[in-house]
């Protein structure tokens, strides 16, 4: 989806669009978009600067960087967002880059705006470094593999840890006496 800053008429403009998940190029090793995203925004400009406001929701599939079991979040994320025309830097003024300098701003070619790539940006700066399938997930054992979210493999049992197998020893006697 491409705004045309000419045709842009009355203010604000509200977008409510779904874009089919080959629409945004969302490409990332370890997850990938599981249903259509739906961007919601309204865009005010004054002259060709863009102000857009507004949400992207979606759905996201991954696979936990830990268990490496396949999970699948439903994905929000909100933005607000500043865009100008992308200013020829050779003979910028002192004034544009005063202008520009307190906030964030992304600069477009001042013609077309690409609503996609924006909403791809957005998801890209939203999603975890690391997928896990949450904070406390206990991943695999690395000797046999067993998921460690379901309990405790042998492997752990098999350890020669003497303090442990004492404290171990000392519980059971004190449980044969209590008893
Ligand atoms: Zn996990
Ligand atoms: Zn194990």
């Amino acid at each position: 989806m491409f705004i045309e800053i000419e045709d842009l008429k009355a203010e604000p403009l509200h977008v409510r669009h779904v874009f089919p998940v080959d629409e945004i190029r969302f490409s990332h090793a370890d997850a990938s978009l599981s249903e259509p995203v739906t961007a919601d925004f309204v865009l005010t400009h004054h002259d060709r600067d863009l102000h857009i406001q507004g949400t992207v929701e979606t759905a996201i599939a991954f696979r936990c960087s830990r268990c490496i079991k396949d999970f699948t979040r439903p994905f929000s994320s909100s933005f607000d967002l500043f865009y100008a025309p992308q200013p020829d830097w050779g003979a910028v003024s002192t004034e544009i880059e005063l202008k520009y300098e307190e906030m964030e701003v992304g600069y477009y070619d001042g013609v077309s705006f690409d609503v996609n790539a924006m909403i791809l940006e957005q998801i890209e700066l939203a999603i975890p470094m690391n997928f896990v399938c949450r904070e406390d997930c206990q991943g695999l054992c690395d000797q046999c593999g067993a998921d460690l979210n379901e309990g405790a493999c042998r492997c752990k049992k098999e350890e020669p840890d003497s303090r442990l197998s004492v404290l171990l020893d000392f519980q059971k006697k004190k449980v044969q006496k209590e008893e």
